[in-house]
């Protein structure tokens, strides 16, 4: 029997919470009576800052319920710092962990199989999407074309997994290792190595609420998942930049042969395209160079990535001393 954490991010999550703790109470005491899971295991909610009750709500069920457990984090950090917040609370607790949405679109029955997984000698097990039939088109899309661009930059993730995973504590401690300000775990995890196995599911859809990942942050998670993981970017900058130079190194000698020849002076337009192409292409190649930059400003601070106000385990409620995260 396995010490099982489940750890759920939750940003103003107030609709769907009650319904997540019970149908994940109700998982998990099953996962007790089958004799995969022993007592000792919890559900850990992490309070990604929200504005709304959701914290107030952590507290009400964990103190009904002794598999109920929260950490509140000082302020909104994003979805991979609030998930690394609760990982790394249940590092040294478990033997393993699953982090899942507090939405449930990821199918809770398949739990069973991550365990038993484990159970087989896996630390890491990724939860696969058998299809996104139940996403909008764009979503579908642009989800799925940036796979294809993050593996056609040389970016190792596995198709079609997000963050439904398990991590055992060989992995957790690994995990920790890494102390990457800019957060991309998906990107992380096949890092790690360990043995590691996939579990497929279907993902349903949001049953209450809305999605807390506007395009704005899908976005930002989106280069932050390229910019952390790959400088291919950076070389293919320079390299349109040579092959620019040559072109404009053969447009050179056409505009010498043409003066020679007497033919007429080369024109406004061309000029003109010319200044503009290039300009365009400087302030490109800057402003990739910048964010690679910018990215190792915030490196070399090292700030903490999630700073925890308060953590309640079986209904004990304790400050943090200290900063975590480190
Ligand atoms: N989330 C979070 N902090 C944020 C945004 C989202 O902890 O700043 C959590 C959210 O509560 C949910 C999970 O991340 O449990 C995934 O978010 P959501 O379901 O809104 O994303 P989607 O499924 O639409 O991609
Ligand atoms: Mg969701």
């Amino acid at each position: 029997m396995s010490v099982v954490y489940f750890v759920i991010p939750c940003y103003n999550e107030e609709e769907v919470l009650p319904e997540t703790v019970k149908r994940l109470s109700e998982k998990l005491e099953q996962l007790i009576s089958d004799g995969i899971a022993s007592k000792e295991s919890r559900m850990l909610f992490v309070d990604d800052g929200s504005k709304d009750k959701t914290w107030e709500l952590i507290e009400k069920f964990s103190s009904d319920n002794k598999y109920v457990g929260g950490v509140k984090l000082s302020r909104n950090r994003g979805h991979q710092n609030a998930l690394l917040a609760g990982l790394m609370t249940a590092r040294g607790k478990c033997d393993c962990v699953i982090s899942l949405d507090a939405d449930l679109q990821d199918d809770i029955g398949v739990i069973d199989e991550f365990v038993l997984k484990y159970q087989d000698g896996c630390e890491v097990v990724y939860g696969v999407r058998s299809s996104r039939e139940k996403d909008t088109a764009f979503k579908r899309g642009t989800a799925q074309g940036y796979y294809k661009f993050m593996a056609a930059l040389g970016v190792e993730i596995v198709y079609n997994h997000a963050d439904y995973r398990l991590l055992g504590s060989r992995a957790l401690d690994a995990l920790a290792e890494y102390k990457e300000v800019n957060l991309f775990l998906r990107g992380i995890v096949p890092l790690i190595g360990f043995r590691s196995d996939y579990v497929y599911y279907e993902r349903s859809e949001r049953f209450a609420g809305e999605s807390k990942y506007p395009l704005k942050k899908m976005i930002r998670f989106a280069v932050d998942g390229i910019t952390s993981f790959s400088v291919k970017p950076l070389k293919i900058i320079s390299n349109a930049g040579i092959i620019i130079c040559i072109l404009s190194f053969i447009f050179f000698i056409y505009a010498i042969v043409s003066v020679i020849t007497g033919s007429s002076v080369a024109g406004w337009a061309s000029l003109m395209c010319s200044i503009w192409f290039l300009g365009g292409i400087q302030m490109l190649g800057i402003g990739i160079v910048g964010t690679y930059v910018g990215k190792i400003y915030s490196e070399s601070k090292h700030r903490p990535r999630f700073i925890i106000d308060k953590t309640i385990i079986s209904g004990i409620t304790d400050r943090e001393k200290e900063s975590a995260g480190q």
